[in-house]
């Protein structure tokens, strides 16, 4: 195959720079959102990617011209060889980056930092320890909070995830907006997604809309900024005038930002997925191990991407559980 072609070009013109790695399908948490109440069925630990595939498969993918690489999970820090492979994917010209629950981050200060890791994305859905517990299904919260404050003085780029839920923490909107006051980072807002096993429906997910109604109640439309977004960004930025940091809302099923998309997906087990919300993947563990080359299935499973939402274009289908049951739960995707 060309080295020139490009194979991470879609059918709609979108190129591909950025590549998401799942590491684990493991976590020590169990975020309801995200990881089904009875458990999920792991792959044999045969079928994961080792560290030498996943350096591999993000090799062809940066030859081909993806620039970003954040690793994921589960929880990618829980991952034994988690600094073979900072080390590894370190020494490609990419941007490297981590989402992670920050609980046991504050061991790997070092790895993170000899290894140019400078943006960390802190999952954190509660401001209030026991909603924490509650969501989480783990007592953790102190960790993670002391975590985040850790990262800011270690000189860490931090952004603050939450997935919204209605009755259960859209009454903290605005304590996570004002926790930017005195903070450098950005808190952003997710729409809860819908996917196999997390009982999802539009009426518990609080929606762009909702959260913007909460900020106009509380702070004057002259304290209200919009700020620019980064190119291919999901999010929709804003800054309250006089704090420090900033918050942002992800609107993926209310306002999706399909038309710039760039992400892929590869999850723990090395199948290759080009969109969150689409069940379609393509094996590239199995080719790779046969010796062969991955890129002809890279490049059928790019042109293959839907223009919106893996082919749930409008809400009604989105709420059709037979289309989004399909998919895999969020912790072996990978958000
Ligand atoms: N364990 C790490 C963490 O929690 O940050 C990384 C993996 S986690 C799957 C990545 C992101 O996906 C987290 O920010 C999480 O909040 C988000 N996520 C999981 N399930 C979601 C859902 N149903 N809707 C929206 N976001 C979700
Ligand atoms: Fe674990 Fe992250 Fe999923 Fe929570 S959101 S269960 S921390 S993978």
């Amino acid at each position: 195959m060309s080295e020139n072609k490009n194979i991470l070009q879609d059918s709609h013109g979108r190129d591909h720079a950025y590549l998401r790695i799942s590491l684990i399908e493991r976590c020590n948490l169990r975020c309801s959102y995200c990881m089904p109440e009875e458990g999920i069925q792991l792959s044999p630990k045969s079928h994961l990617m080792t560290y030498e595939e996943i350096y591999e498969i993000a090799k062809t993918f940066v030859k081909h011209g993806v620039t970003k690489i954040r690793l994921t999970g589960g929880e990618p820090l829980i991952r034994k060889d988690i600094p073979v492979i900072l080390e590894k994917l370190a020494t490609l010209p990419v941007e490297l980056s981590i989402t992670t629950n920050a609980i046991i981050i504050d061991q790997f200060i070092d790895v993170l930092k000899a290894n140019n890791v400078r943006k960390i994305n802190v999952s954190l859905d509660s401001l209030d320890r026991e909603k924490f517990k509650h969501i989480t299904r783990r007592d953790q919260f102190e960790r993670v909070y002391n975590n985040i404050f850790l990262l800011i003085k270690e000189g860490f780029h931090v952004k603050v995830n939450a997935v919204l839920m209605k009755d259960f923490n859209d009454n903290e909107i605005i304590d996570f907006i004002n926790f930017t006051k005195d903070l450098p980072i950005s808190v952003r807002f997710i729409e809860f997604m819908p996917f196999d096993g997390n009982k999802w429906d539009m009426s518990k997910m609080v929606s762009y809309k909702e959260v913007m109604n909460y900020v106009n109640d509380s702070f004057t439309e002259d304290q209200i900024e919009r700020i620019q977004d980064a190119p291919n960004d999901t999010s929709k930025n804003y800054k309250i005038t006089g704090y420090q940091g900033s918050f942002a809302i992800i609107s993926s099923v209310t306002n999706p930002f399909c038309d710039s998309c760039n992400r892929l997906r590869l999850t723990a087990n090395g199948q290759l997925k080009n969109c969150l919300f689409s069940a379609m993947e393509s094996d590239l563990l199995t080719t790779l191990r046969e010796g062969k080359s991955i890129e002809p299935i890279i490049e059928k499973a790019v042109k293959a991407k839907f223009k919106i939402r893996g082919g749930m274009d409008t809400l009604e289908k989105l709420q059709e559980p037979k289309l989004h049951n399909n998919n895999r739960s969020m912790i072996t995707i990978g958000g």
